[in-house]
């Protein structure tokens, strides 16, 4: 992973509130089938649920893919075939890399500017956006906290049918259940972009679009429904471009450059 701190550019942050319209199932460790058990979902140090950046990340890229598929306009805006297939499907394959990271490396020394220049050129819009094992996310989610006056301090459990693997028959005896955030809770969203370009911001917009829309199902046992969620309420817009690094650096923030803005406005 490469980070070039020399060519920071920009940073944008986005802030917004989750509101769950169904009950969310994100479980700690063990997965959905395991048979008797009792699936926890995932809790802060003081109980309270949350929901992982990585989770939210991964729900949205897959919806970003999707959209860059669709649009599909190479070298500009696009999506490779399969971005966990290293060895073939990746925009940027495991032996691209390597021949990538010898063409900038001279006399055993590499180049590590160059060969991220280089990596970032053949790494599709998605990848650059989200990170690939070659290259740094523009991306990143903050785990998302509760707002607590939205919860009651109670989960929901739900019962499941496991299967039998032996028969990958529906055993009636082994039910498991699992914990549920009711609907109606509510998270707090917040999303870093760094170095971003028009045609990268364009397209996350679009997928932050769909989520605003609901279209976005999150965590397991969504074939039972669960895991749909809006984003609303876009709060703060911030921008810090290069010339104003400095000062942020001093200050941790930057007068006149933090705007209300509303997000509809921004993504029409
Ligand atoms: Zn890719």
């Amino acid at each position: 992973m490469y980070q070039d701190f020399a060519t920071f550019h920009n940073r944008l942050t986005l802030r917004a509130t989750l509101t769950l319209k169904t009950g969310l199932r994100i479980g700690s460790g063990a997965g959905d089938s395991v048979v008797g058990a009792e699936i926890p979902i995932v809790r802060d140090a003081l109980g309270r649920p949350f929901i992982p950046g990585s989770s939210f990340k991964g729900a949205l890229r897959a919806a970003v893919e999707r959209i860059a598929r669709t649009i599909n306009r190479r070298p500009d805006l696009w999506a490779c075939a399969n971005p966990l297939d290293h060895e073939a499907g990746a925009c940027v394959t495991r032996r691209r890399k390597e021949e990538l990271l010898r063409e900038a490396t001279t006399n055993g020394r590499i180049d590590e500017q160059e060969f991220a220049r280089t990596v970032a050129k053949e790494t599709c819009t998605v990848c650059r956006l989200f990170g690939s094992p070659w290259l740094a996310a523009k991306l990143r989610v903050k785990d998302l906290s509760l707002i607590e006056e939205s919860w009651a301090g109670r989960v929901e459990v739900r019962t499941g049918v496991g299967i039998d693997r032996d028969t990958c028959t529906a055993a009636g005896q082994v039910l498991y259940s699992f914990e549920v955030v009711p609907a109606g809770t509510r998270f707090r969203c917040e999303l870093v972009v760094e170095n971003a370009d028009d045609v990268e911001l364009g397209l996350l917009f679009l997928g932050l679009r769909e989520m605003q829309r609901g279209r976005i199902p999150l965590g397991g046992a969504r074939s039972r429904g669960l895991g749909w969620a809006e984003l609303s309420g876009w709060e703060t817009f911030e921008r810090i471009d290069r010339e104003h690094l400095l000062d942020y650096l001093i200050e941790g923030k930057i007068e006149g450059k933090i705007g209300m803005v509303h997000f509809s406005r921004e993504i029409g």
